[in-house]
């Protein structure tokens, strides 16, 4: 009998950071369940590799600050609704996971203990290396941030060897290769290089933080199934970012 041989794999635990609109599928707004059920596919896929996986999910699909701020409404009342919006999504992404029959826990920046644990980091330490996956919600638990940033604080403090950056293209471009045909894809870019052309990869301060603790950004496409799984075990097209 030939025995298969199981891929290496170079992290022993990642953060998956996705933006709300992923959840979205075609609908223009909110949670498409068949869209969330494909991510959490993906995301099952490589914790059978034995991957300890934490997740930040935004909540651009549901509310921003800044679109609330911009119609009137005061910019940090706005940013809470933003962050409560990223607890849906983690609520939802949570019921789609433990369907697959994993084991999770939503961890809340702000404490909402009928709906979900409160943030406290060994205890979430813990989580992890009983290979539950921990959705981080509500970001940093603070107005006047992202979930980028909020996934960069989280990756660092869970000791994550890399940010899985999940979007809808397979890396860093030098333009929007969605309009551009002869954008060009980047194998590796610095940290520096993404601030000074402001390439879109995460905000600044998001960056800044990642380069300060020498944290990767590995950019790759959430839309190629399998994708998330491939890199992982060495495979498929993304974009670093390292210093
Ligand atoms: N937000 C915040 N502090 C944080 C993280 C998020 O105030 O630490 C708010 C902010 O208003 C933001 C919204 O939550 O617009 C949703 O997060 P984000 O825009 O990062 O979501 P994404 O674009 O990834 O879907």
């Amino acid at each position: 009998m030939t025995a298969v041989a199981e891929p290496t794999v170079k992290y022993k635990r990642v953060l998956l950071k996705i933006s709300g609109e992923a959840l979205m599928g075609d609908q223009g707004y909110g949670l498409h369940p068949p869209t969330v059920a494909r991510i959490a596919r993906e995301v099952k896929s490589v914790h059978e590799l034995g991957v300890e996986i934490c997740m930040v999910i935004g909540g651009g699909n549901i509310f921003r600050g800044l679109a609330g701020a911009a119609q009137g409404m005061e910019r940090t009342t706005a940013d809470y609704m933003g962050m409560l919006a990223t607890v849906m999504n983690a609520l939802g992404m949570q019921a789609q996971l433990e369907a697959l029959g994993l084991h999770t826990r939503v961890i809340s920046a702000i404490p909402m203990d009928q709906v979900c644990e409160p943030y406290i980091r060994r205890r979430a330490v813990r989580h992890l290396e009983k290979k539950r996956i921990c959705i981080f919600a509500a970001g940093t638990g603070n107005p006047y941030f992202t979930t980028d940033t909020a996934a960069t604080l989280r990756a660092n403090e869970m000791n994550c060897e890399a940010i899985f950056k999940g979007t809808k293209v397979d890396g860093v471009y030098d333009k929007d290769p969605k309009k551009f045909s002869d954008a060009k894809r980047y194998g590796e870019v610095s940290y520096d290089e993404c601030l000074q052309k402001n390439l879109g990869v995460m905000d600044a301060s998001a960056i800044a933080l990642a380069r300060d603790n020498n944290l990767p950004i590995i950019v790759f496409s959430l839309d190629e199934p399998g994708g998330f799984r491939g890199i992982l075990a060495g495979q498929g097209t993304y974009t670093t970012v390292h210093a």
